[in-house]
């Protein structure tokens, strides 16, 4: 029978599948010398939220397919996998719909102010009614600026076109037709999207290409009254940028589920201001959405290790070879 590493508790459900096809060999990431002894010894893996370096692969001949419990997968260098002809599959679409809402969350709850007024009215300090220093401001008919406008960014579109008759602009290397006919999308370069938007939302994936491409000169490209939202992966945005923009004024505020570093660093300037919605990295986290990220991983990685996996790959080249 092959042999498979979990590094993420997984559902009993879900583990018993795994069982039906595989031992599985349950590992705490932490411990890290005996989770790489685990993977040198393994066919297979699943799990989420580690890094996956080259090193920690060195001797693992036999492992031929990795499974992560997401659709990013950044925490993996995909081309040394690829090197050394191991499968990596990814959970897309399951999530969609689930981070589509946190991320119209972030948006409701900068907007509205939901979170502090909230803690406001629990601090005791409703003792009038409220004012204009309580007021927020609109959603509807504003304009939402999102940067990669794939799956999430599709579903973040058609809640803010449909449901809040907002305009919607977008960058993407390439056109997104759908998104154009059905929600009226308009495609545009980046710096007119910062220019013109009222929330600015990122969707890209974490690359070379867009590390830090939210950074000073771009939050000083966006309206003064202009918040940021962010619920792709913290290094799309350089933070130290955005709190010294949050600080000054250069933009109203930012709405985050994600971060350079997380958890969060308890001293992080963000958990001081106001202005800022500051999540634990909580896009895709419902029990639903999560069981069946990890039930879809599950069967990512037994059809891969029988040979007949055909979709969610991230490296289609190692199954043609
Ligand atoms: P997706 O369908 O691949 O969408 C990504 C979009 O980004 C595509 O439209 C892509 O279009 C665009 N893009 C990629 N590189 C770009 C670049 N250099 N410049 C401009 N646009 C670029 O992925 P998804 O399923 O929507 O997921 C997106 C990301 O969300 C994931 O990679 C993950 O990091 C993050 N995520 C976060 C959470 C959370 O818990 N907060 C949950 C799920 C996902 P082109 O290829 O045409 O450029």
């Amino acid at each position: 029978m092959k042999k498979i590493v979990a590094w993420k508790p997984l559902p009993a459900d879900v583990l018993s599948y795994l069982q039906q096809h595989v031992q599985v060999v349950q590992v705490d990431p932490t411990q890290h010398d005996t989770f790489v002894a685990a993977l040198r010894d393994a066919d297979g893996g699943i799990g989420s939220s580690v890094r996956i370096t080259p090193s920690m692969l060195e001797g693992a001949t036999r492992l031929k397919a990795l499974s992560t419990i997401s659709v990013g997968f950044d925490q993996f260098d995909v081309a040394d996998l690829t090197r050394r002809g191991i499968v990596l599959a990814h959970t897309p679409d399951v999530l969609t719909e689930s981070t589509a809402d946190t991320v119209f969350a972030l948006i409701l709850a900068s907007a509205r102010r939901v979170v502090e007024l909230a803690d406001w009215v629990k601090a005791g300090q409703w003792q009038h009614s409220i004012g204009t220093a309580q007021f927020g401001v609109d959603v509807q008919g504003k304009t939402l600026g999102i940067v990669g406008l794939g799956r999430i960014g599709g579903a973040v579109a058609r809640r803010a076109a449909l449901g809040f008759n907002m305009k919607v602009l977008y960058t993407n290397r390439s056109a997104n037709r759908e998104a154009e006919e059905a929600y009226g999308a308009r495609r545009v370069e980046l710096p007119e999207l910062l220019a013109n938007a009222d929330f600015v939302c990122l969707q890209v994936p974490l690359t070379s290409e867009t590390k830090h491409m939210i950074g000073a000169a771009e939050l000083r490209s966006m309206k003064k009254s202009a918040i940021l939202i962010n619920a792709s992966r913290g290094a799309t945005v350089d933070e130290q940028a955005l709190i010294e923009a949050l600080q000054n004024g250069t933009i109203h505020g930012a709405a985050l589920d994600v971060f350079e570093t997380e958890p969060l660093p308890a001293d992080s300037p963000f958990l001081k201001m106001a202005n800022v919605v500051a999540l634990p990295h909580i896009g895709s986290a419902t029990h639903e959405t999560r069981h069946a990220m990890a039930r879809n991983a599950a069967e990512n990685l037994i059809a891969a290790l029988e040979g007949t996996l055909a979709t969610n790959v991230v490296n289609r080249e190692v199954l043609v070879r």
